[in-house]
């Protein structure tokens, strides 16, 4: 059987169109990429490719994505006490990112209370990892307080 293979270029577009940025098993470091095409060898790669096929025909997110954003929308909530990531997204002066490690950049709220951090470059946040942290030594407590 030949093996079904997608241009790299052309799995990171799918990838955009179908909104996936937590999915674990659609990440393309996970995928097995050789010579700037991603190769779907096993039957579980071929599954997730079809899912994510499907999920950009029909104009959604593949199910897997949609699980795990829930999971990390949960985590988040338990470690910030009901504050959601889109708030903070939405929150957030000058918010850039995630970056290659899933982190976010920003001015930290708390800072920018007292008028530092004008170049929103202290607030870090990894959702993914229920990572939240001010570069100045804010403490999370501080942070999350001045988000609400
Ligand atoms: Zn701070």
């Amino acid at each position: 059987m030949k093996v079904p293979k997608m241009v790299v270029a052309d799995y990171l577009k799918l990838l955009r169109n179908t909104k996936v940025t937590a999915s674990k098993e659609h990440a393309l470091v996970n995928q097995d990429v050789r010579d700037g095409f991603v190769y779907f060898r096993t039957s579980g790669a071929i599954l997730a490719f079809k899912n994510l096929l499907r999920a950009s025909e029909l104009g959604t997110q593949p199910e897997t994505e949609v699980y795990r954003q829930k999971t990390i929308d949960y985590e988040w909530d338990k470690e910030t006490d009901g504050l959601t990531v889109g708030l903070v997204l939405e929150r957030i002066e000058n918010i850039r990112g995630p970056d290659g490690s899933g982190y976010y950049t920003g001015r930290c709220p708390s800072c920018a209370k007292r008028g530092k951090d004008s170049d929103s470059n202290h607030f870090r946040f990894n959702p993914e990892q229920s990572v939240i942290y001010c570069f100045s030594q804010c403490s999370r407590f501080d942070i999350v307080g001045a988000l609400k």
